[in-house]
């Protein structure tokens, strides 16, 4: 049994939800479904901690993400084998992430809050200061449950915020029994970890005590989570939806950019939000790494063995969107690669390339977070420009060529929070990652992702007031 942590105890709510292994369908655990009860409950542990909190020192802070950071690696294999077991993927990925996840609380344990001298003469002195919030509420998505879920308590718990943190349904058991291992390294209700379905991720965004919600997941989501927020201007930093851009320059060799893009394009088999998801290859070099993308698709390992590189697909609801969008590119492309679910248990879907497909279809127009690649042809530069931005979402882009100054001036033209050069998805604790359009509002990561968990305040001092 897997539990929830609220204000310093290890509990369950009356109601539970299965959890599934999508690597064979069996169900794996049970875990809570916590109500509207037990989230205000979580919310009022997370109120009462935050007032002792807020007054704690920067180091005592630092410490406290530190001890994290030490039960986080010496729990690592454990924390692994279950990321496996819930999410279906290769051992080495999972591993991937809980390094990740490590990685963001100790970077954020150096990090510092410095109060900022903005005027200082004889008559006047005014400072900048970085207060914390309140109450933080932080939801995380299926596909990275982890990583997303400490991602955003570092910055949190750094800034003097308290946190009541929600888990995905389908995948909650890394960060339940993260809580369960932590629970008596953090004061009594300064991280709260409740699961649930999305009535209760409801309930904690509606709750009138959050001061903030860090969410990371759909753009749907996201914007239901903007409206409930009105009523109280919760502070939001939005992660949402991403359809990656990447443009292939004419002056690359298809067979040496091949192996890159390929796995910029099928990591944790299609199931990260910035990677690539429209491929844009020009014309004269298209049937050459059409080719060779379907090579690498055909010979690639998917299941779950040792030597697999690619799971399954995360959940059943999530497959079957992905087999709607296999059903798109039959109709509207050519499938060179892949193109049908595995004849096994599980949700797995073969790694699939679509090439003479163009905008305008639902698998280039939309997210199929999942292992489906089209690639498209293009002439002319300013055209695919257009294409690029085209879209509704501005999450990642890149542009791939041997002419880096020739990438550059691509990279500034087109509209989305990052642009890679020459690959994609190279996340780090320490590199902002913005957003732009409907993919989402403010940072994550780096310096301004920890501002995101603080409010300026201005402290203006008159020298010589006669008073
Ligand atoms: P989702 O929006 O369905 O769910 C995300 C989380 O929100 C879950 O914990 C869910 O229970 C909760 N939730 C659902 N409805 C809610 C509501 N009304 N109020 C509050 N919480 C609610 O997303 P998902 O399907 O789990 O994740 C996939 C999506 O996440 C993809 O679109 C992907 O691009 C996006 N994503 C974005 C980033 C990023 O950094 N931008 C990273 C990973 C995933």
């Amino acid at each position: 049994m897997f539990h929830m942590l609220i204000d310093g105890r290890l509990t369950e709510a009356p109601h539970h939800l299965p959890v599934i292994d999508p690597s064979n369908e069996s169900v794996i655990a049970q875990v809570s479904d916590a109500d509207a009860e037990t989230i205000d409950s979580a919310v009022k542990a997370a109120v009462t901690a935050f007032e002792a909190w807020r007054t704690t020192d920067i180091e005592e802070r630092r410490q406290l993400l530190q001890h994290l950071a030490k039960a986080l690696q010496e729990n690592a294999d454990e924390l692994a084998t279950l990321l496996v077991s819930e999410q279906g993927r290769p051992l080495p990925l999972a591993h991937f992430e809980v390094d990740l996840a490590r990685r963001y609380l100790e970077f954020f344990a150096d990090q510092s809050l410095d109060v900022e001298i903005i005027a200082d003469d004889s008559n006047s002195r005014v400072e900048l200061h970085r207060k914390p919030l309140g109450v933080v509420a932080a939801i995380s998505p299926w596909n990275a449950p982890l990583y997303l879920s400490l991602s955003k308590i570092a910055p949190a718990l750094l800034a003097g915020n308290s946190v009541v943190l929600k888990p995905p349904p389908t995948s909650p058991l890394s960060v339940l029994r993260f809580g369960e291992l932590v629970a008596n390294l953090v004061p009594r209700g300064l991280l709260n970890i409740v699961s649930g379905g999305n009535a209760a991720g409801a309930a904690l965004v509606e709750h009138p005590q959050v001061a903030k919600v860090s969410f990371t997941g759909s753009t749907a989501t996201g914007k239901l989570i903007m409206r409930s927020a009105a009523d109280t201007l919760k502070r939001l930093t939005l992660e949402l939806g991403g359809n990656d851009a990447a443009i292939v320059l004419p002056n690359v060799d298809p067979k040496a950019v091949a192996p890159a893009l390929f796995g910029a394009a099928f990591f944790n088999s299609g199931q990260v939000c910035a990677i690539i998801k429209r491929l844009y290859v020009h014309d004269a070099i298209y049937d050459a790494l059409c080719e060779e993308m379907a090579a690498l698709a055909n010979a690639a390992a998917v299941g779950n063995d040792a030597h697999c590189q690619f799971g399954p697909i995360q959940n059943k609801a999530q497959l079957d969107k992905v087999l709607g969008y296999l059903d798109d590119a039959r109709q509207h492309g050519r499938i060179i690669a892949g193109g049908h679910r595995l004849e096994r248990p599980g949700y797995f879907v073969a790694l699939t390339v679509v090439r003479d497909i163009d905008d305008g279809t639902p698998l280039v127009d939309e997210e199929p977070f999942g292992p489906i690649l089209p690639i498209i042809r293009y002439t002319d530069i300013d055209d695919v420009i257009k294409r690029a931005n085209r879209s509704e979402l501005g999450l990642g882009a890149s542009v791939w060529s041997k002419d880096l100054n020739a990438a550059q001036a691509i990279a500034a033209r087109i509209d989305s929070g990052t642009v890679w050069i020459n690959q994609h998805c190279a996340l780090d604790p320490s590199i902002p990652f913005p957003t732009r359009k409907q993919s989402g509002i403010g940072v994550e990561s780096g310096h301004e992702g920890l501002l995101e968990y603080t409010a300026p305040q201005v402290i203006n001092i008159n020298k010589v007031a006669a008073i």
